[in-house]
């Protein structure tokens, strides 16, 4: 089984004017591409694990052999993160639902949890992600570095917002907090609310 890249769900131009459509279509058409292609061929001398989900690679990352463990860790770690990441993007959608009641009730407000997910985001030193995670059944704000998962700590991933120059450069240049800004005006929390029950449930 050969991984594939998802079709993005939306048009190149659905996140302008807080993520633009140049980045858009080469983030996907290229980066998370690239994760996809060099995934398959790390994996082409390796048939027994070509059959599993980027998501199971990375929750069994430990017991990869070592000469594809890097390849899995960066690349299907980069194919599953994006996959995460796109649907979990739209304009106009307001915070709703049981996760935002969880957030609320652990961080006292949307507010202070975007401001805290927000230090973590513009903390994270070079590449990486920050995340809402479900960490033994409680909500975290945790940050990975590269394309290293959140599953491969042992917790479930509800959002991610990617922080890679790659993600923000061309419209936000260096200014990583302007690009977090905007970020939590294309957040889909209908998405989030469904990738929280599914990490309850796991
Ligand atoms: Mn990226």
């Amino acid at each position: 089984m050969k991984h594939e890249l998802p079709p993005l769900p939306y048009p190149v131009d659905a996140l302008e004017p807080f993520f633009d459509a140049k980045t858009m279509e080469i983030h996907h058409g290229k980066h998370h591409k690239t994760y996809v292609d060099k995934l398959n061929a790390a994996l082409e001398k390796h048939p027994a694990l070509q059959a599993k989900s980027a998501r199971d690679l990375l929750l069994g990352l430990a017991s990869v052999p070592d000469d594809v463990k890097g390849a899995v860790r960066n690349h299907g770690g980069g194919h599953y993160n994006h996959s995460l990441f796109w649907p979990t993007l739209k304009k106009g959608v307001q915070p709703k639902g049981s996760v935002v009641d969880a957030i609320a009730k652990q961080w006292g407000s949307m507010d202070s949890f975007q401001k805290a997910f927000g230090d973590a985001a513009t903390g994270v030193f070079g590449s990486g992600w920050a995340w809402l995670a479900l960490n033994k059944g409680k909500l975290e704000i945790t940050t990975t570095p590269n394309q290293d998962s959140p599953l491969s700590l042992g917790k479930e991933p509800v959002f991610g917002l990617d922080v890679w120059e790659h993600a923000y450069y061309l419209r936000h240049t260096y200014n990583r907090a302007a690009y977090v800004q905007d970020f939590w005006n294309v957040v889909n929390w209908d998405q989030v609310e469904k990738n929280y029950k599914d990490a309850l449930k796991r």
